[in-house]
């Protein structure tokens, strides 16, 4: 989007797909650009009121998961932003952005980390109540298997999540942190779905149980809030010292 000074106002064109609760919201946070030579160093943030003239909202229906979740298309046509929306500085919006992607990612793994857990639990009650020849398929060394692997992942999962919110509560360093957590658990989730369907048999493929929303659900980490592409290459960075591990 590009929101050009008009003096008394910001005049903002621009669309952004798949927008969060973005049929249900006053106001919204919007990083536009407002000096379209300066890359990184000329967007702005505004707490957008979208309910000014200009604003159009359509809601994402045909997603394959998150179906309680509101997702829209927010088109913007020659909206008139007061100056007073301008959050923190002009031209300064990037940072903010950055500062704020790496609280919501966050927010992110933990709710990888909620998926895991009710992953696990469902397919725990499964192999204990489902029997064939003679005994509970939990019994059967390959079912343990893919039940240990579910249980090691979620663990691992929970202790990468608490160390990055452990590390952003005492105000230390956790970019690195909190993109291995993002990483790892959507990783994790995308594998424990897909285990969770097999174990289930047949009844895994019907929506009479939650085995295809957990799949559907669980591919979402891979993409929003950073692909894991995105998050590979902010771990390597860190790591290997060519960037810094920011608070
Ligand atoms: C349900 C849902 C809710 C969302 N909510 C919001 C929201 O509230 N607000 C918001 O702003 N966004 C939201 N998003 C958008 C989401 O954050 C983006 O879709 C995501 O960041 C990926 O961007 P993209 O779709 O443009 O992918 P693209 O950038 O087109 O990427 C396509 C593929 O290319 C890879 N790729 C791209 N560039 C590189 C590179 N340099 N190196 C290596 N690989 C690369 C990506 O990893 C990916 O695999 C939401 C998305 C979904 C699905």
């Amino acid at each position: 989007c590009l929101a050009e000074d008009k003096g008394d106002f910001y005049l903002l064109n621009g669309n952004k797909m798949w927008i969060t609760n973005g049929t249900i919201a006053h106001h919204g946070l919007l990083y536009a650009k407002t000096d379209k030579n300066a890359g990184a160093k000329g967007i702005t943030c505004f707490i957008m009121d979208y309910n000014l003239p200009g604003v159009t909202r359509k809601k994402i229906h045909e997603k394959v998961g998150l179906l309680a979740s509101d997702t829209a298309e927010i088109t913007f046509e020659d909206v008139k932003v007061p100056k007073k929306l301008v959050l923190g500085e002009v031209n300064k919006g990037f940072q903010m952005c950055m500062t704020q992607l790496n609280a919501t990612r966050l927010g992110c793994s933990a709710g990888a980390l909620g998926l895991s857990g009710a992953i696990l639990e469902a397919s725990i009650k499964y192999a204990n109540e489902r029997s064939q020849f003679g005994q509970q398929i939990g019994k059967y060394q390959l079912i343990q298997q893919q039940i240990a692997e579910m249980k090691m992942g979620h663990e691992a999962l929970a202790y990468l999540v608490y160390k990055a919110a452990w590390l952003k509560d005492k105000g230390l360093p956790n970019t690195m942190e909190t993109s291995m957590s993002k990483l790892y658990g959507a990783k994790e989730v995308v594998h424990a779905a897909n285990e969770c369907m097999k174990l289930f048999g047949s009844f895994g493929y019907s929506e009479e149980y939650p085995c295809g929303r957990f799949l559907r659900d669980s591919k979402q980490f891979e993409t929003l809030e950073g692909t894991s592409n995105m998050h590979t290459m902010i771990v390597a960075n860190a790591t290997l010292g060519f960037a810094p591990n920011r608070a």
